[in-house]
C-alpha cells in the first residue's frame, strides 16, 4: 500500500495475503501486531490505540452491491492511511473493522483528530445513485500506558468501542479508570466462578409459578443463586452478566438444569407431587449445535420426560440471532420440552416473533408492572399489558405476569385474564428443599 506502508524486503510473497489485505493494501491484523509492538518497544512517545467499526459498509455492500463495498473500504483504507506521519499505523482487522495506533500529546487534540479522520473517510461516492454515501464511524481508544501486551491494548480499546451506543453520528469512547477497574473485577470474578463450580457454591432455588383462577401452584422456575463463601448469598445480577459475556453460563446452566433433574427424579422416586420446572437458558447456548441434544441426553439420564421441564428462553437476543433463536425453538418443541419467553416486551423484535416463535407461555417482563404504580404512565403500561394478554391468547399462548408483588396488580392481570402469575405476593424464590415441604403443605 501507499507510502506509509511497506511490507519487508524478505522473501515471503506466497504468504502476503496473511500479511497485506488484498483488496486495500493495508497490513493485516497478523502484521499490525507485528509492527504495533516493534514500535511501541522504542517508547518514542505517547500512543493510543483505536479501534473502528465502520457498519454502513455491510449496508452498502447489500444495498448497491459487493463492488460498492468494496470500493467503500479502499477509499477508508486511502483516508486514513494518508492521514499517519512516521511510526504511525492503520490495519484492516476484518470486514469492516480498522485498528490505528496514533501519536498524541494531549486527549482533547487526539480526539478532534480522530474526528476528523472518520469525517473525511466516512463520505465516500455511489455511482449508482451519482451521489455520495455517508457512514458512521464507532471508534474506542485506549490510551497505551507501557508495559501492557498488544492483545491487552486491543482488548481494552475495543471494550470501549462496544460502550458505544446505536447513533447516526461518528462515536468515540475512550477506555476509562472504572473500565479497569470492571475488567479487573471480571478477571477475579472469572477466577472465583471456576472455584465456586469446584466447592459446589452455586445453589438453585425454585420459586413457585401460580394459576391465577385456582391460586394453586402449577409450576416452578429455577433460579440460580450463589453462597459466596466472603460475601454471603449473591444474586444472579452480581455474576450472570459477566459469565454471559466470557461463556461460563453455558456451564452454570447445565448445572442448573443437572440438580433440577436429580431433585425431579429423587422426588419421584419419593413418591412426591411434581410440578414441571422451568429452567433458564442464555442466548449464549444458541450458538452451540449440540444444545438441544445436551438438554435431550439429561432427561434420559435422570430418566424423566422432557414435558417434566420448561425452557425459558428470552427474546433479547440480537437482530441478526433471530432466525437461530427460532430454529433452537422449534427443535425443542419438537423434543417434547415445555418452552417459554421470559422478560417479554423488554427485547424489541417481540411482535415479528411472537407471529413465529413455537412458545406455550409468555412471560410478561416485570417492567410493564412496576409502570403500573405511580409512575406517570399508569395508564399506558395497564393498555400495553392489556394488549399483550389479548394478543397472546388470540394466537393460544398462555401468559404468564412476572413480579407479582400486591393483591392489587393481581386482580388487575385476573381481570384481564391473564392465566399465570409468579411473584412476591405468594412466593420469593427457595431452597429446593424447602420447595418441596412448601408444595405438599400448600396442596394439603
Ligand atoms: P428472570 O428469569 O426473569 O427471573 C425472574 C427474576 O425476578 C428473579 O430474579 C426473581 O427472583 C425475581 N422476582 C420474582 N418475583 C419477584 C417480585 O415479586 N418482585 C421482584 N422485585 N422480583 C421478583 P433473580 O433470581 O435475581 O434472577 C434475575 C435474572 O437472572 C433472571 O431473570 C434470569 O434472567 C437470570 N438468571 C437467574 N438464574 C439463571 C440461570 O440459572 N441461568 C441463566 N442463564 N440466567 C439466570
Ligand atoms: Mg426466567
Ligand atoms: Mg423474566
Amino acid at each position: 500500500m501507499g507510502q506509509n506502508y511497506q511490507l519487508g524486503n524478505d522473501n515471503r510473497g506466497w504468504l502476503l495475503s496473511v500479511f497485506e489485505d488484498d483488496l486495500t493494501g493495508l497490513p493485516t491484523k497478523v502484521q499490525h501486531k507485528l509492527d504495533a509492538t516493534r514500535i511501541l518497544e522504542q517508547k518514542a512517545g505517547r500512543y493510543a490505540y483505536v479501534s473502528c467499526d465502520v457498519a454502513d459498509v455491510k449496508y452498502v455492500s447489500e444495498m448497491y452491491g459487493y463492488a460498492y463495498g468494496n470500493v467503500a473500504l479502499k477509499h477508508i483504507a486511502r483516508v486514513l492511511s494518508g492521514h499517519l506521519s512516521q511510526d504511525e499505523l492503520v490495519s484492516r482487522t476484518t470486514g469492516d473493522h480498522f485498528c490505528m495506533l496514533l501519536k498524541y500529546s494531549d486527549v482533547k487534540s487526539l480526539e478532534k483528530r480522530i474526528l476528523a479522520m472518520a469525517e473525511q473517510a466516512s463520505v465516500f461516492p455511489i455511482d449508482q445513485i451519482g451521489g455520495t454515501h455517508k457512514a458512521i464511524f464507532n471508534c474506542g481508544v485506549y490510551l497505551i500506558q507501557g508495559g501492557e501486551d498488544i492483545n491487552m491494548i486491543r482488548a481494552r480499546a475495543n471494550a470501549a468501542r462496544k460502550k458505544n451506543g446505536t447513533s447516526f453520528k461518528t462515536q468515540i469512547t475512550f477506555y476509562s479508570s472504572e473500565d479497569l477497574v470492571r475488567e479487573l473485577e471480571t478477571k477475579e470474578l472469572e477466577a472465583d466462578v471456576v472455584r465456586a463450580l469446584r466447592d459446589k457454591e452455586l445453589e438453585v432455588y425454585l420459586q413457585p409459578k401460580y394459576d391465577i383462577h385456582s391460586e394453586k401452584i402449577i409450576g416452578a422456575e429455577a433460579l440460580i443463586r450463589w453462597n459466596h463463601p466472603e460475601k454471603g448469598m449473591l444474586s444472579p445480577g452480581r455474576f450472570i452478566p459477566a459469565c454471559e459475556a466470557n461463556g461460563f453460563i453455558c456451564t452454570i446452566d447445565f448445572y442448573v438444569l443437572e440438580e433440577v433433574c436429580r431433585n425431579l427424579r429423587a422426588w419421584k422416586e419419593e413418591g412426591r407431587q411434581l410440578v414441571k420446572i422451568s429452567v433458564n437458558f442464555s442466548r449464549r447456548h444458541l450458538a452451540e449445535p449440540d444444545f438441544v441434544d445436551r438438554l435431550i441426553e439429561a432427561v434420559r439420564y435422570y430418566e424423566l420426560q422432557p414435558s417434566d421441564l420448561e425452557i425459558e428462553l428470552t427474546e433479547s437476543v440480537a437482530y441478526d440471532e433471530m432466525g437461530t433463536l427460532l430454529k433452537v425453538m422449534h427443535q425443542i418443541k419438537e423434543a417434547g420440552f415445555g418452552l417459554s419467553m421470559d422478560d417479554f416486551g423488554s427485547g424489541y423484535s417481540s411482535l415479528s416473533l411472537l407471529r413465529e416463535m413455537p412458545v406455550d407461555v409468555l412471560k410478561l417482563d416485570k417492567g410493564f408492572l412496576d409502570g403500573c404504580h405511580g409512575s406517570g404512565k399508569e395508564d399506558r403500561d395497564k393498555r400495553i399489558i392489556y394488549h399483550i394478554i389479548s394478543m397472546a391468547k388470540d394466537l393460544e399462548i398462555t401468559v404468564l405476569a412476572e413480579g407479582v408483588e400486591t393483591e392489587q396488580q393481581k386482580e388487575f392481570l385476573k381481570a384481564l385474564n391473564c392465566d399465570m402469575i409468579q411473584g412476591y405476593y405468594y412466593a420469593k424464590p427457595m431452597p429446593t428443599d424447602c420447595f418441596a415441604d412448601y408444595l405438599e403443605k400448600i396442596s394439603a
